[in-house]
């Protein structure tokens, strides 16, 4: 039921219909009892600064982001009294943005606490300060994964990215913890590592994963890949046919997720709800 105080967040992306967050949201809200509501918006490409400066004053508690909005987010916190914490800061990066009713905006990053959430839930027993950790590519999920690897404690960052320049840039910003490598010098980054994690976008939607030298890497290394889009990728299924551990990227959406509820809703989600069953019982799930 939607009433004259409900309150309304959502999610800002183009496109942005394929997004989970809507349904993970609402089966939350409804378990809480909540009088909110959690919606999908597209503005044109060139269009999120018009249309998040226009949610200023708390018109809507606040925002999710998604592709191709993160950097977009980030910079919106440019008026005196906006705040930026330090995870979107080092992702440089934002997927949460806050209106408060002042006007100001507070902008934050939860992608790198649902890597976490995601790792203590399906790798329990990984110790990710120390071995350290390969991410597969340089882009913005990457990034953001370095970072807050790197405030968990993990000793070193092996980047392997096709275009290194990107790479190169990320450890510039991140510091002497983050390495980088190419395809050519890739082999030496899988060595002594304790986890594997695919932040290309190679398997969305079923296709090929990343190479791995799979001879380099020892045996209780853990993989894991962001795609959600099939739930169990190429790459995780022959690192699973290898032996190693799993772990999925629909628990890095759903850890991503709670934070953000606590902030737009102003309480923690209900224990109550599985959001992981109702998500994988969507016909579009996997
Ligand atoms: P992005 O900024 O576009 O970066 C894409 C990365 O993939 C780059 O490193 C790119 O390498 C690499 N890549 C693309 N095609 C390649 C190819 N043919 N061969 C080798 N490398 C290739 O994307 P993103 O935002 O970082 O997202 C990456 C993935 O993470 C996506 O699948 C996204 O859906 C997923 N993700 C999941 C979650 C979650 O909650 N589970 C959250 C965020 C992102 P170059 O630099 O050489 O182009």
């Amino acid at each position: 039921m939607i009433t004259g105080q409900t309150r309304v967040a959502g999610v800002v992306g183009w496109p942005v219909r394929h997004s989970m967050s809507p349904l993970i949201h609402n089966y939350w809200l409804q378990a809480s009892g909540m009088d909110g509501v959690y919606v999908a918006f597209s503005p044109p490409q060139d269009g999120f600064s018009a249309f998040a400066n226009g949610m200023r004053g708390g018109a809507i508690s606040g925002l999710n982001v998604t592709l191709p909005f993160k950097q977009h987010a980030l910079a919106l916190a440019a008026t005196p009294g906006d705040q930026v914490s330090d995870p979107a800061r080092l992702s440089g990066a934002a997927n949460l943005v806050l209106f408060d009713a002042d006007g100001t905006v507070r902008v934050d990053n939860t992608d790198g606490e649902g890597l976490l959430y995601a790792f203590a839930r399906q790798a329990p027993s990984l110790n990710l300060t120390s071995a350290p950790v390969v991410i597969l590519g340089a882009g913005g999920a990457a990034r953001g994964a370095a970072a807050a690897l790197i405030l968990a404690g993990v000793p070193r960052v092996h980047m392997v990215n096709r275009t290194l320049d990107k790479a190169q840039s990320i450890a510039s910003v991140l510091g002497p913890k983050v390495q980088v490598y190419d395809s050519v010098s890739a082999e030496a980054a899988f060595d002594g590592t304790g986890a594997v994690i695919n932040a290309t976008s190679l398997g969305l939607g079923g296709g090929e994963g990343p190479a791995v030298p799979w001879q380099s890497i020892s045996q209780g290394a853990v993989f894991m890949d962001m795609v959600y889009k099939p739930l169990e990728t190429e790459f995780l299924a022959k690192a699973r046919a290898r032996g190693h551990q799993t772990v999925d990227g629909l628990d890095m959406l759903i850890g991503q997720a709670r934070p953000s509820f606590e902030a737009l809703f102003g309480v923690p989600p209900p224990l109550s709800v599985d959001v992981r069953a109702l998500a994988l019982a969507q016909p579009t799930a996997a």
